[in-house]
């Protein structure tokens, strides 16, 4: 008898979300957290109906409060190391040496951004420097905003803030990659273009106040939107035989399923948009269908 119903690995909103309602469902569920979150840098969580601007870990302690009311629910301070799959479910290994097994298994273990190779930039992060124009756009509009990216995806996201501010620099750190129909789109809609070398994001206490460049020239700006890649906070979705998309997140089907028979993998990690409300919005689904799951495999 798997020890079980269910092992969430990850208590972001994804994990979080799915655990209350497995919790209502009445299932047993172990939720481990690695307690490296995302967002951590952030100051307030945008775009979450009810929540709007809460601190980020302000919405996962009230998270944590309401899955751990329902006594079948257990939170653990743990990192999963590894899982593989068994006979009747899957084996969890965790940091500290134990194993567990259950019958399904949920990832909601986000997503790690990577973020442009630019001095200082980690210090803005999250504060005055931003992956996210739906998260950060709001609270920077009409300010004079520099946009960093080249080519294709420079000239997009360059072209998507003009939304929220018509006083952007795109920012292309050498060569742009931009043709000149880009160019002359971007002229049309006010948007310069800088290709000199950035020496260095400039600024105090969080607060970004310009970009300095290689010749020593700072243009001011108060604020900064850039294109991140990113990759998975865990390797267990690849070392459990998930299949990834061309964006390097887990592809998932109806209710957030894998290809791997009751795995499923929410919030970040999987394929929609990066957004907490549709994160955790992903882990009650995931959630619905694996109580499905197991009512099926348990009614006569
Ligand atoms: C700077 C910044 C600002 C943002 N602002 C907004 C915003 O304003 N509005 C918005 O909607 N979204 C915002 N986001 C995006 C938002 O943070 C994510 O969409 C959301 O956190 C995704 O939730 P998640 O549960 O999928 O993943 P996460 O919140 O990343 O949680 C993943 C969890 O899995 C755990 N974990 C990973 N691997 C393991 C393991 N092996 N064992 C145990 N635990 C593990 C981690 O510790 C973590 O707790 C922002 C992101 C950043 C970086």
């Amino acid at each position: 008898m798997p020890s079980y119903d269910v092992v969430v690995v990850g208590a972001g909103p994804a994990g979080l979300s799915a655990a209350l309602v497995l919790g209502r469902c009445r299932r047993t569920v172990l939720v481990c957290d690695s307690g490296e979150y995302r967002n951590a840098c952030s100051r307030e969580i945008h775009a979450y109906l009810g929540r709007d601007a809460t601190p980020p870990d302000r919405l996962r302690a009230d998270g944590r409060r309401e899955v751990v009311r329902y006594p079948s629910v257990r939170l653990e301070e743990v990192a999963v190391r590894t899982a593989t799959a068994a006979a009747s479910g899957f084996e969890v290994e965790l940091a500290d040496g134990r194993t567990v097994t259950c019958r399904k298994l949920l990832l909601a273990t986000g997503v790690v951004d990577e973020l442009p190779p630019l001095p200082r930039l980690e210090e803005f992060y999250g504060r005055s420097a931003f992956h996210c124009p739906y998260c950060d756009g709001w609270e920077q509009r009409d300010r004079p905003i520099a946009v960093y990216g080249r080519g294709h995806d420079g000239l997009g996201l360059a072209l998507e803030l003009t939304v929220w501010s018509r006083d952007l620099v795109l920012f292309t750190d050498g060569p742009s990659g931009l043709d000149d129909a880009a160019r002359d789109r971007l002229r049309r809609n006010g948007i310069a273009v800088e290709d000199r070398r950035i020496a260095a994001v400039c600024g105090e206490d969080g607060q970004l106040t310009g970009l300095e460049l290689a010749d020593g020239e700072i243009v001011a700006r108060t604020a900064m939107f850039f294109i991140t890649g990113q990759r998975e906070r865990s390797g267990l979705a690849a070392k459990l035989g998930c299949r990834f998309n061309a964006e390097g997140t887990v592809e998932t089907g109806d209710n957030e399923s894998t290809d791997v028979p009751g795995l499923f993998v929410a919030g970040d990690a999987s394929r929609r948009a990066q957004l907490a409300v549709v994160a955790a919005a992903e882990g009650a689904q995931a959630a619905a269908a694996i109580n499905t799951a197991l009512l099926r495999e348990d009614l006569r």
